[in-house]
């Protein structure tokens, strides 16, 4: 593992804000992980782990922490039984299972790694499908010990798991999923139909997805921010995206202070909004809510 010293965030986000890691490394092995948990312990700086950067921003300046990138993307197929490295892309390993005639089509369109999604339990909305229904165990780095989680451990909730409230930041390495069979074609023809409908509903420039959590009730958060008259509302370079209210675009050369202001304009007019989904680090690598 090669640590470089301060390297540019903001490329490897989608929303494209961040300024400099204090140091930064991409993660391709088991020993990898090790090193850099040791590292970041001997620095005394926060590790902060990074998949595909698509539901992430960084402070605009150094932050002082070690950010790693997760970048393993082996998978093994045994009949129904997937095993599949948290650095895989999702969109990849979907199109990957339906040439085995292997059906994850639900999960059509989320940006990012198996890593991330499994970390915030990526899905369609509140009531829809995620991947916990998918997991059957997920393998984990946590505070210095290698662990296997079964689904029950991992403590799945909507957007939600065990590993988002555990301190130190876990490493998710690798996953085991139980995936339904179903017809290469048909699973290519649903993955092309919601590919469709999410470019005709959601921006895909320069945003990092959902910004809040729907209500418990179900109700979207996208229908709270609208009602509210904020559509479309610009601070500096961050817009709330005019074709779906509960994306922040980055316009014009957004800051991250502009992404912040913005997320507290939305508390502040809707308080009754849920917990917010998209994770802001500062520049000490810690999370900002
Ligand atoms: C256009 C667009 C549409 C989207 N649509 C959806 C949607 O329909 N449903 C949905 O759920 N999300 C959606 N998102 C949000 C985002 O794609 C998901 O949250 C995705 O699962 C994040 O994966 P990532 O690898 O990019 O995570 P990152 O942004 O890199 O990281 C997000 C969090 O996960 C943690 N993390 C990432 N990898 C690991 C790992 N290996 N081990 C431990 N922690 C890790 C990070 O520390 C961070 O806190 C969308 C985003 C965009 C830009």
């Amino acid at each position: 593992m090669t640590i470089q010293d301060l390297i540019p965030l903001g490329p490897k986000t989608t929303m494209r804000i961040g300024g400099k890691a204090l140091y930064y490394a991409e993660i391709l092995t088991e020993k990898d992980v090790e090193e850099a948990y040791a590292f970041a312990k001997e620095k005394n700086v926060p590790l902060i782990v990074l998949g595909g950067g698509s539901n992430t921003i960084f402070a605009d300046e150094v932050i002082n922490a070690l950010v790693v990138r997760i970048k393993n993307d082996e998978m093994q197929i045994n009949e129904n039984r997937v095993t599949v490295s948290a650095g895989k892309i999702l969109g990849s390993f979907l199109n990957d299972l339906a040439v085995k005639n292997l059906d994850l089509s639900a999960l059509t369109g989320i940006p990012g790694t198996v890593g991330g999604a499994i970390f915030g339990n990526a899905g369609q909305g509140a009531k829809g499908i995620w991947i916990d229904s998918f997991v059957e165990s997920v393998t984990a780095f946590v505070d210095g010990q290698w662990k296997i989680f079964s689904r029950e451990e991992c403590d799945f909730r909507y957007r939600e798991s065990a590993f988002k409230e555990m301190t130190p930041a876990p490493i998710i390495w690798k996953a085991t999923l139980r995936v339904p069979s179903r017809p290469e074609a048909d699973v290519k023809a649903e993955i092309e139909r919601l590919i469709k409908k999410r470019i005709e509903t959601q921006p895909h420039i320069k945003t990092a997805g959902s910004c809040f959590k729907s209500l418990p009730d179900g109700t979207p958060a996208w229908q709270l921010i609208d009602a509210a008259g904020l559509r479309g509302t610009k601070i500096g370079g961050i817009q709330i995206s005019e074709k779906h209210a509960n994306f922040l675009l980055n316009v014009e050369k957004g800051t991250f202070e502009d992404a912040v202001k913005i997320t507290g304009l939305i508390k502040e007019k809707i308080p009754e909004i849920a917990g917010i989904e998209m994770r802001f680090y500062d520049t000490e690598g810690r999370l900002i809510d």
